[in-house]
């Protein structure tokens, strides 16, 4: 990571934990009030800082480049999954360590006698806990992305407005200029930020739209889309990047797919992304006609050599994870880079090997060497490697000076896990290795 990563990594850092904590500076600028004691005050500290925490989460989940491209996309996604649990525990701690600490206060559990705070204050915990155990289970409860996705967005919106009636509600350290400035600002902030998200963003898609020009079918049932923009210039990326595609809708809706560039990042006024048939979406690709309407959202990830300055790659990819490397390899290629390069491709068969041909092209432009490895039936004859990428197929065809080598691996998950141990196993650093998940939830 270079030194302006670094710092800006670390300034984002601070300052999303300088404003989770806020609420309990503006506590602490008044005396306890009478009658409160520590732990009544701790639950209601844990409550602030909760909220607080999932009220971020409308910038952690709002694709902002400028936040997430210190990270890589995929490292804020799995932040917001970690911490929105940790979020969760301090509203529930804060219910419980109240109940317990003022028993006299179970009374208001009664939704006859409650008053409407309590009850909002509830419902936002109960909302709240909907978000947390349909995005934990729901594979589990058979949820598809599309309908997780909206009950996860409505969900939460709502149970951060209940949340946040019912501290309004409960009036506790909401008085006065600084503490009632302070909540203002901060929830205005998540408004601005769903706001942005849900309304000017695709705005501002509507305005950037692409034609789909040409449909190919390529090998291993996958597609290549050709995409031209209409009336501006098109998308800058870095090659190894990827976009979130709306095929064929409307920017607002939710139907939208994240799919790396195929093409060389060098030509911006026609760009391609090359999709395996593999889901709801994904199998009916290749039925997309030409001329329909898309949008693109990007481009985002750190899955690219712009970032990681080496002089010389290896690349170890798995099926459909060629993607994001074969537009590394066309890039390098439109820009005569000729720095060493070694390919590991992974597939269960030589026949569904995409861009086999285009790699061979590859091979004579670029100083490049592709290892080809079948993980299913090989072909009669097959003098290649076979079965799963281990330390000593790797170790066979690395170059001696391996450790100036940057690695990069993109595959299926349990993939790329097992490698990661076997780079290690060949004393690799594991900072050296970057690795992109095609699956984030
Ligand atoms: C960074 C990144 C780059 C990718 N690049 C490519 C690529 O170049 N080529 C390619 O073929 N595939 C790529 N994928 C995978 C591709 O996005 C999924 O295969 C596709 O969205 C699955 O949709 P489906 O409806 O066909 O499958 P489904 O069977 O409905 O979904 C399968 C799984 O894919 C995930 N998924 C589904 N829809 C979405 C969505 N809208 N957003 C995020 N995840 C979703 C969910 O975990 C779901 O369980 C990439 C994914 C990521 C995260």
């Amino acid at each position: 990571m270079s030194l302006r990563h670094f710092l800006r990594s670390a300034y984002l850092i601070g300052v999303y934990f300088t404003l989770t904590i806020a609420p309990l500076f503006v506590m602490l600028t008044d005396p306890t009030p009478p009658g409160r004691g520590f732990w009544r005050e701790c639950s209601i500290g844990l409550g602030f800082v909760g909220l607080s925490m999932m009220g971020l989460q409308f910038f952690l989940t709002g694709r902002f480049q400028r936040l997430t491209s210190p990270y890589g996309i995929d490292v804020v996604y799995h932040f917001h999954r970690n911490i929105s649990l940790i979020a969760f525990l301090f509203i529930f701690l804060h219910a419980v360590i109240l109940f317990i600490s003022s028993p006299e206060t179970l009374i208001l559990l009664n939704p006859v006698i409650s008053p409407w705070w309590m009850i909002v204050g509830v419902a936002g915990l109960l909302a709240f806990a909907i978000v947390i155990v349909t995005s934990l289970y729901r594979l589990k409860f058979g949820l598809c992305y599309e309908h997780w996705r909206l009950i996860h967005g409505y969900i939460s919106v709502v149970a951060v407005a209940l949340s946040v009636a019912h501290i309004i509600g409960v009036g506790y350290y909401v008085e006065g200029y600084l503490k009632r400035g302070l909540w203002i600002t901060m929830i205005t902030a998540w408004l601005l930020a769903l706001v942005y998200v849900r309304v000017m963003k695709p705005i501002i898609m509507l305005r950037r739209p692409y034609t789909i020009e040409k449909v190919k079918r390529e090998r291993g049932n996958s597609w290549t889309l050709t995409l031209r923009p209409e009336g501006h210039k098109g998308m800058n990326f870095r090659p190894g990047q990827f976009a979130w595609l709306t095929i064929g809708k409307s920017p607002f809706s939710i139907r939208e797919h994240p799919f790396s560039f195929s093409s060389s990042a060098m030509k911006t006024d026609s760009m391609q992304v090359t999709v395996k048939e593999l889901g709801d979406f994904t199998s009916r690709i290749g039925e997309v006609a030409p001329g329909t309407r898309t949008y693109i959202e990007g481009p985002y990830g750190t899955f690219t050599v712009d970032r990681h300055v080496a002089p010389g790659y290896i690349f170890i990819t798995g099926g459909v994870g060629i993607t994001p490397v074969i537009s590394i390899l066309r890039t390098m290629a439109d820009r005569n880079d000729r720095r060493p390069v070694l390919l590991f491709y992974s597939n269960k068969t030589w026949e569904g090997m995409t861009f086999r041909e285009d790699l061979d092209e590859l091979e004579k432009q670029l100083n490049l060497r592709v290892v080809y490895i079948i993980t299913g039936d090989a072909p009669e004859g097959w003098q290649g490697e076979r079965g799963r990428i281990n330390a000593e197929m790797i170790a066979r065809h690395l170059p001696a000076d391996r450790m100036r080598y940057k690695y990069f691996i993109c595959g299926p998950d349990p993939m790329q896990k097992a490698i990661k141990n076997e780079l290690g196993n060949l004393g690799l650093s594991l900072e050296n290795v970057e690795s992109e998940s095609f699956n984030f939830v």
